[in-house]
């Protein structure tokens, strides 16, 4: 009677492990599978009589023996359990995930518990493995790392021309200030802005007017270094932080930006239209009281720039 109660218990134990949605694996010291559940069996394809009492190690060459050793050596002398999370480690076991719907990811990312298994006697003989499938909430906190990843960059990027906004460029050229500050750096600011552009806006229509900021932009990024710091300051007027740049040279790259301005033919719904630019180039001094000081110099050769007759780059 007894061990009729006894198989039953056994009976529904291993359909308890049969129908479980995670992975148990039961090993002795010498990582030898006894027990290997329905769901390693479906995941990996190997049926339990064909693992048992085979090591663990041998069926799956992506453990590492030394880590996998020094992961369990504890769990059998403190019969303590320990934990690896899919940071850590994506995977122990390397299953395909299948996910046709959040086919985002191949592999099935795992958390795993190492429980120590007590004998009657209390040595520990034994581990039990367990493996959470974790993919579902990996690929959603990857999706929402990028989607906060596009937000930030939507907001500091400017719509019109993709480039920075001017809050994120006043932030940057703040830093590199603090920078120029410590290091003595010798870095320089541009400021430009477009010549006449309310009249290519009266003439060809506000429309056009766009197009004619955006084909800028474009040139800029085309001139300018990587490293370059360039942002959208207002309507029709863009700065550029240059580190590492003296004013000899950021005159040369300004030059550069107005002649390739100059020479640029924009089309708007058939129309060609021209255009130039002014500029006013400061380099970093460290008489300036903060970084704004350092934009109303490059502003002020901006001007100069203006009233000298537009089309060229002043140095302040
Ligand atoms: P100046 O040579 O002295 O710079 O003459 P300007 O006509 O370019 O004068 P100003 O720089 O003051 O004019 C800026 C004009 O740009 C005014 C505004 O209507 C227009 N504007 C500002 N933002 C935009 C924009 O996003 N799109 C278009 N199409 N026009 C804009
Ligand atoms: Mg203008
Ligand atoms: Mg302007």
């Amino acid at each position: 009677m007894q061990r009729k109660a006894e198989l039953e218990d056994l009976h529904w134990k291993l359909d308890l492990l049969g129908s479980i949605e995670v992975g148990i694996v039961v090993i002795n010291r010498q990582f030898e599978v006894q027990i290997w559940n329905e769901f390693m069996h479906h995941h990996s394809g190997i049926v339990p009589s064909q693992i048992r009492d085979k090591s663990v190690l041998e069926f799956f060459p992506e453990i590492d023996r030394d880590w996998f050793k020094q992961k369990t050596d504890p769990v059998f002398k403190l019969k303590s359990p320990a934990f690896v999370i899919w940071e850590q480690r994506p995977y122990l076991f390397k299953f395909a995930s299948y996910r046709p719907v959040t086919s985002a990811t191949e592999i099935m990312y795992q958390n795993i518990t190492l429980f120590p298994l007590a004998s009657l006697s209390g040595e520990v003989e034994h581990l039990c493995v367990v493996v959470y499938d974790v993919t579902d909430e990996v690929v959603s906190k990857q999706r929402l790392a990028a989607a906060n990843e596009k937000l930030q960059m939507m907001s500091r990027v400017d719509g019109l021309t993709g480039l920075f906004n001017r809050r994120y460029w006043e932030e940057c050229c703040q830093l590199e200030f603090k920078r120029c500050q410590r290091n003595q750096g010798s870095s320089s600011l541009m400021i430009l802005d477009i010549d006449h552009f309310k009249k290519i806006n009266d003439t060809c229509g506000h429309p056009a007017g766009d197009q004619v900021i955006r084909s800028l932009a474009q040139i800029i990024k085309q001139t300018v270094r990587e490293t370059d710091i360039a942002g959208r300051y207002g309507g029709e007027e863009f700065t550029i932080v240059l580190p590492d740049t003296d004013a000899h040279n950021a005159r040369q790259v300004a030059e550069r930006v107005r002649q390739r301005a100059e020479s640029a033919v924009v089309t708007h719904e058939g129309r060609e239209i021209r255009f130039t630019i002014s500029l006013g180039v400061s380099q970093f001094s460290a008489s300036f009281k903060d970084h704004m000081t350092w934009v109303e110099h490059a502003d002020q050769g901006l001007y100069q720039a203006k009233e000298s007759g537009r089309n060229r780059t002043v140095l302040r």
